[in-house]
C-alpha cells in the first residue's frame, strides 16, 4: 500500500480533530477461524443446530415483508418470552444479543457517583461499557476456590453486576447467596447476567417478584444454539424495563430485524427440543469432568458449557499452542491467575473424543 497520502510530521494526537475522537479498548471476542475440519470450542456455542421449528420460521419468512421496519417493540418475541417466564410482557425487555442487552443496562442503570461492583474475574466486557459510559467502578476479587463471595457485595456502590454461572470459571452462585446480595443492595440496581443458566443453575428469575431493582439477563447464543442470530433479553420489574426502553428509544428504535423475532419466536415454543440439547450438553459435560481429571486436568465445578481447567504439569499458553496446531481451538485468557487455565467449550461427543485422544497423545509424551 501506498503511504505517500501521510503527512509525515502530524503524528497521532497533534491534529485537532484527534483531540476529539472517544478513545476506547474495546472488548476482544474469541477468534472465529474458517474452515470444515476445526474443532471449535472456544466461544462456548452450542454444537447442536437451532430447533426444527427456528429453521421452519425461517424458510417461511417472505422476503417481502423486509420492506418495511420491523415491530419496534418486537411484541411477538416479548409475549412468546414473557409468557415462558410467566411474566408480563411489560417485564421484558429484547435486544441484539444479551451484550446490546446489558450495554443498554449499563447505560440505563449505572448512573452514579459511587462505583459499581464486578468480580474480578469475569465477563471482560464489564469494564469496556464501564469505561465507555464513564462509570466508576470496584472490582471484587474472587475467592480462594475461584467463587463470588456476597459479603464483597455489602457496601456501598452504584450498582451491581455479575454472571451466574460466572465466566470464564464456571461457577453458580447458589440462588440463597445471590439473594444475600439482592438484600444488601435494594438501593441499587442488580444485575444477573445469566447466559449459562439453562445448563443446569437455578435463575433468579423466581426472585423477581420480591426485588423491584433486580434485572436478570438472558441470551439465545448459547443454549438455544443463536448466536448468528443476536437475540438477547432481560427480565425485570415493568419500571427497569421501561426505563431501559426509553434509553433504546433515544438511541436507536429498530433494534431485532424480523428474521430475529421471528426465529426468536419459533426458538421459545420449542422447548421439547430446547430440552433435549441442554440435557445432551450436560451429559457431556458431566463425562468431561472425569475424563479430565482423569488426565491431571483441576477446575472449579461447571454449571455452564464450558470447563475452565488447568493441568498439574503443562502450561496453559503451552497447551492452548499445542491444541491450535491440531486444529482444536480453545480459549485462553491473559491476565493474573486466569493465564493459568484454558476454557474448554462443551461440544459434541464426538469433539470430545478427539479433543481426550490428543490430550492423551500430548500428555503422555511430554
Ligand atoms: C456469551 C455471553 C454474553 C453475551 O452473549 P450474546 O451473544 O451477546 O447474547 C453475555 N454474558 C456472558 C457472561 C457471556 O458469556
Amino acid at each position: 500500500m501506498s503511504r505517500r497520502n501521510e503527512a509525515p510530521e502530524e503524528t497521532a494526537a497533534s491534529r485537532p480533530w484527534e483531540r476529539n475522537i472517544r478513545r476506547v479498548t474495546p472488548y476482544v471476542p474469541g477468534e472465529q477461524p474458517q474452515g470444515g475440519r476445526l474443532i471449535k470450542l472456544n466461544t462456548n456455542e452450542n454444537p447442536y443446530p437451532p430447533s426444527p421449528g427456528v429453521c421452519k420460521a425461517l424458510r417461511g419468512l417472505d422476503p417481502g415483508a423486509l420492506r418495511r421496519y420491523p415491530d419496534p417493540a418486537a411484541s411477538a418475541l416479548l409475549k412468546a418470552l414473557a409468557g415462558y417466564y410467566a411474566l408480563e410482557p411489560e417485564q421484558v425487555f429484547v435486544g441484539v444479543g444479551s451484550d446490546d442487552v446489558l450495554g443498554m443496562a449499563f447505560l440505563t442503570f449505572f448512573n452514579s457517583d459511587r462505583p459499581m461492583l464486578f468480580p474480578d474475574v469475569t465477563y471482560s466486557f464489564y469494564p469496556v461499557w464501564a469505561e465507555l459510559f464513564g462509570i466508576p467502578y470496584e472490582t471484587c476479587p474472587l475467592n480462594a476456590d475461584l467463587a463470588v463471595d456476597p459479603r464483597d457485595y455489602d457496601r456501598a456502590n452504584g450498582g451491581v453486576v455479575f454472571p451466574n454461572p460466572n465466566a470464564p470459571t464456571g461457577c453458580f452462585l447458589p440462588l440463597g447467596q445471590v439473594e444475600e446480595i439482592l438484600r444488601h443492595n435494594r438501593d441499587v440496581v442488580v444485575i444477573v447476567d445469566e447466559a449459562y443458566i439453562d445448563f443446569g443453575g437455578e435463575s433468579a428469575v423466581s426472585l423477581l417478584g420480591r426485588y423491584e431493582n433486580l434485572l436478570v439477563v438472558q441470551t439465545f447464543s448459547k443454549s438455544r444454539s443463536m448466536a448468528g442470530m443476536r437475540i438477547g433479553y432481560a427480565l425485570g420489574s415493568p419500571a427497569l424495563i421501561r426505563a431501559m426502553q426509553d434509553v433504546k428509544y433515544s438511541y436507536n428504535s429498530y433494534t431485532m430485524n424480523l428474521p430475529s423475532i421471528l426465529a426468536g419466536e419459533a426458538a421459545v415454543k420449542d422447548e421439547e427440543y430446547f430440552k433435549e440439547t441442554v440435557g445432551k450438553i450436560i451429559e457431556t459435560r458431566e463425562n468431561a469432568k472425569k475424563r479430565l481429571a482423569a488426565l491431571g486436568f483441576t477446575f472449579p465445578d461447571s454449571k455452564a458449557n464450558f470447563l475452565f481447567i488447568r493441568h498439574s504439569r503443562v502450561r496453559a499458553a503451552e497447551l492452548y499452542d499445542a491444541l491450535r496446531a491440531r486444529q482444536i481451538y480453545v480459549r485462553h485468557f491473559s491476565g493474573p491467575r486466569v493465564e493459568d487455565y484454558l476454557r474448554v467449550t462443551i461440544g459434541t461427543d464426538e469433539e470430545m473424543e478427539a479433543l481426550y485422544g490428543f490430550l492423551e497423545e500430548y500428555l503422555g509424551a511430554g
